[in-house]
């Protein structure tokens, strides 16, 4: 396969045939974001997309699921991506879900229809990284979308049949806006009803606008009892169904994992005995918030 720059992917396509449908991020600008920097963002002609699936085929006996990356894959006219979805029905018949990050703009930019269409061609997931659902967050990281224009493409997403995974960001609003990230990521996460939530815990590269801002006492991180104080108002404002909730990720402090909302008391009783961990009781962890 022919990759180019350092290659990402949600934890859960670990076991995905990945094929670069796109290099690098059509957005990135996000002021915490270093992954796709170096990169100038193109999408790859149909042609080379094709030669990496055909390699691909004669590598892999058995690939039961592909991920299209880089960043924003979704941002492929939708006539190019029903031709890549095409190939990969005919190449990998055995193909269970085809997956692709997408930008909140990307899934807007396509209808319903389209989506649908999309859907009915193998595309099983779309990972969306909402980070916060705070309006001035949004503005704060420089995302280049607002909370509504978020709820509305996850929603779309969720309508069209497709699952979707949404990325939120611990310490994403540094310590003045811990409590308000919490409280409106939880409102609009109710909103969209994703069938998973991942949540990540922020960790800084020295080349990101927003580690200037910490190195110049502008924005203050989170110590690992408030990161696990804010999911605890996070989780406590919850209210969707049938959605994995999933913190497990290398950069999270506690390991936290369910279904909810059936789950809910559990990962809460799980944050309060991480909580109880550091010798404080609440109040006193409100106190210092
Ligand atoms: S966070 Fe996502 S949208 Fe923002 S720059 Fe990074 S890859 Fe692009």
């Amino acid at each position: 396969m022919k990759y180019e720059g350092d290659l990402y992917r949600p934890p859960s396509e670990a076991y995905s045939l990945i094929v670069q449908a796109t290099i690098g991020c059509s957005h990135n600008k996000c002021t915490f974001c270093s992954m796709y920097k170096g990169k100038k963002f193109r999408i790859r002609s149909i042609e080379e997309i094709m030669e990496d699936l055909i390699l691909g085929r004669k590598y892999y006996k058995n690939v039961k699921r592909i991920f299209l990356a880089d960043g924003d894959a979704l941002a492929i006219k939708t006539d190019e991506l029903i031709k890549i979805l095409q190939g990969i029905e005919m190449l990998f018949p055995e193909c269970e879900r085809v997956g692709i990050y997408g930008s909140p703009k990307s899934i807007l930019n396509k209808s319903q229809e389209e989506l649908m269409e999309l859907k009915a061609l193998g595309l099983g997931i779309v990972y969306l990284g909402l980070e916060s659902g705070s309006e001035k967050i949004l503005k704060d990281i420089k995302k280049g979308v607002n909370s509504s224009q978020m709820i509305e493409a996850g929603r779309k997403v969720v309508e069209s049949g497709i699952e979707l995974s949404v990325t939120l960001i611990s310490g994403i609003g540094g310590k003045i806006n811990s409590k308000l990230h919490a409280t409106e990521s939880a409102l609009v996460l109710n909103e969209m009803k994703p069938d998973y939530i991942g949540l990540l815990t922020l960790l800084l590269e020295e080349d990101t606008p927003l580690y200037k801002e910490v190195q110049e006492g502008k924005f203050e991180l989170l110590t690992p009892l408030e990161v696990l104080n804010e999911t605890k108002i996070l989780v406590e404002g919850f209210e969707i169904d049938n959605c994995i909730f999933r913190s497990n990720h290398a950069s999270n402090y506690v390991s936290l994992r369910g279904t909810l909302m059936k789950d809910k008391k559990l990962i809460l009783d799980q944050i309060d005995e991480g909580l109880n961990i550091g010798g404080l009781d609440d109040k006193e962890i409100y106190r210092r918030l």
